[in-house]
């Protein structure tokens, strides 16, 4: 194993363009609080959005079936998952899958790209807009852990040119679209038209990704320090029932790091987990299968 301070040498760089579309998306998030964009309908597409990109496709696509494969579906199930994570904007699929396997096999290690030993802020966000000397470049990173999603066109493509950015964003378009047309079909004035479009795309769109960017970084972060063990697992996760709460049910992290194949994360009654509870509901009708 490299020495810790050797591996460690050097700072990290920034991500210029990275750095930049993160800062748009939170001042984006940040207009909910006008009061002029508050509409319950708006209210209604965070929920939505938060359970459809942030609990089907991050904790349950990204996470559980494709990181870890820790139950099977049919190939359109899989694809869908995948689409819902990837308009979460935390980067495409394979490049996700790939450090998160990374996490797993370097768990609080030099290796391990978002380990809170190099501070609390790095695990929670420094990682993803700044590269340390030793991370890989995303090519040999996606290539040497994610080999098996990479040979898939679908994936690959999703990989090309930032279009999983494309498909992202399209979400927050969509739902301004779909907000000025209702409004003008209610009869509204161009002015009432923009305003509601508006609301829809920052609540909807830009909010909801802001919240379930700091949920699911909150596991990265958070329970890799704060929370209770139940396993020795010679690494720092915690089972943290906030986190769990905020990101349904991925807070047992110390769990899953003790059986990492397992879709079932919460094991006792009260360590509620909500993406267990989806993925036994899919098991229910025909959706997803044990693995
Ligand atoms: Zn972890
Ligand atoms: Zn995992």
């Amino acid at each position: 194993m490299p020495d810790r301070d050797d591996v460690n040498r050097g700072l990290p760089r920034v991500k210029p363009d990275t750095l930049v579309a993160f800062v748009l998306v939170h001042a984006v998030a940040l207009l909910a609080v006008m009061p002029a964009l508050f509409t319950w309908t708006g209210v209604a597409a965070f929920a939505a959005g938060h359970f459809v990109f942030g609990t089907l496709g991050i904790n349950i696509g990204f996470h559980r079936l494709l990181a870890h494969r820790s139950f099977a579906c049919p190939v359109w199930v899989e694809r869908m998952l995948a689409l819902f994570g990837t308009c979460s904007l935390q980067f495409s699929p394979a490049y996700w899958v790939a450090v998160h396997r990374r996490h797993h096999q370097f768990s609080d290690e030099p290796e391990d790209p978002h380990s809170p030993r190099r501070g609390l802020l790095w695990a929670h966000f420094g990682w993803l807009i700044a590269r340390r000397p030793l991370d890989l470049k995303p090519t040999v990173l996606t290539w040497r852990y994610a080999k098996d999603m990479m040979r898939q066109p679908f994936y690959e493509r999703l990989e090309r040119k930032n279009v999983w950015a494309a498909v992202g964003l399209s979400v927050w378009i969509l739902l301004y679209v779909a907000g000025f047309t209702a409004e003008a079909l209610a009869g509204g004035t161009w002015m009432e038209c923009g305003w509601f479009g508006s609301s829809l795309m920052v609540w909807g769109g830009a909010l909801r990704t802001v919240v379930v960017w700091h949920s699911t970084w909150s596991v990265n972060s958070v329970a890799h320090v704060w929370g209770y063990r139940t396993h020795d697992t010679g690494d720092d996760s915690r089972n943290n029932p906030f986190v769990a709460l905020i990101a349904s049910g991925e807070g047992w992290h110390n769990n899953h790091h003790a059986d990492p194949v397992s879709p079932r994360h919460g094991m006792q009654w009260w360590e509620i987990d909500v993406s267990w509870l989806v993925i036994r509901l899919m098991m229910a009708l025909g959706l997803a299968r044990p693995r």
